[in-house]
């Protein structure tokens, strides 16, 4: 089956664990604010290429890529799950370890669009969630989607697949660095057993040239980067309501 790839990296290491082939496919839901790959939202931008194709590429490469394994980004890769399901069943033949990175939208909880999701989630071994809010107008306001798809596809995860779950959050000022949403983050995941990690990523504006390269306003413009400081900041206020959720604690919001 043909998807759209908006590109491959081979040696990826930021991806989930190990070295990893990464693959962004075209096509994104979602208009972050701090979107660092607009380029990615069009999946008619992406190039087509055959499920086949890639795996046979990825075992080119697959001898330094033993430790880790096959990671789908984007964009955001659900926006194409059959192709991907796909991949991933040519990946689980092979015996190599599957990773997607998503921030859950388009997930459903019912009708055939739910059973897609159970099929890709039955070849997937790491599902690494961007939660990129956890209000819901906040969400609304910094990604145009919506705070309930992510969560819904976070409890589906945890009740009805195997897969393990890593959480990525990015810090933004004026939007998603405030303590009372970091620790509500916190107390959020804090129920969910399949969490096995934890990323606080800070806000960067190194995309700005691509926006002006692509003739789109950069909504963020203005906005100061974060620095690593701030990332750990917020990681200790987020694990704190994480621990308040494991401690049987009432949430202090
Ligand atoms: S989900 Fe990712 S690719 Fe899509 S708009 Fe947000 S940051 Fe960009």
């Amino acid at each position: 089956m043909d998807g759209y790839v908006h590109s491959i990296e081979t040696m990826g290491t930021v991806d989930g664990p190990g070295l990893r082939y990464v693959v962004f496919t075209a096509g994104c839901p979602l208009r972050c604010k701090y979107c660092h790959n607009p380029d990615t939202w069009q999946i008619e931008n992406g190039k087509k290429m055959s499920s086949e194709e890639i795996i046979l590429d990825f075992e080119k490469y697959r001898s330094y890529l033993r430790s880790g394994g096959l990671t789908v980004s984007g964009g955001d890769p659900l926006v194409q799950i059959e192709f991907v399901t796909e991949l991933f069943e040519l990946a689980k033949e092979r015996n190599v370890h599957t990773c997607l990175d998503t921030s859950g939208a388009t997930f459903s909880q019912s009708g055939s669009r739910l059973e897609k999701f159970e099929k890709l989630m039955a070849v997937t071994d790491l599902v690494m969630l961007d939660i990129k809010h956890i209000d819901a107008d906040g969400y609304k306001e910094l990604t145009g989607g919506k705070l309930e798809e992510t969560l819904s596809f976070l409890d589906f995860l945890e009740h009805k697949t195997n897969c393990e779950i890593w959480i990525r959050h990015v810090i933004v000022k004026g939007y998603t660095y405030k303590t009372k949403y970091l620790y509500k983050l916190g107390y959020h995941i804090g129920a969910y057993k399949k969490i096995k990690a934890l990323d606080v990523l800070p806000y960067h504006d190194m995309a700005v040239n691509k926006y002006a390269e692509l003739d789109l306003i950069y909504p963020l413009a203005g906005m100061e980067a974060m620095t690593k400081e701030q990332a750990k900041k917020a990681r200790m206020i987020i694990e704190a309501g994480m621990r308040d959720r494991l401690l049987g604690k009432e949430s202090q919001y």
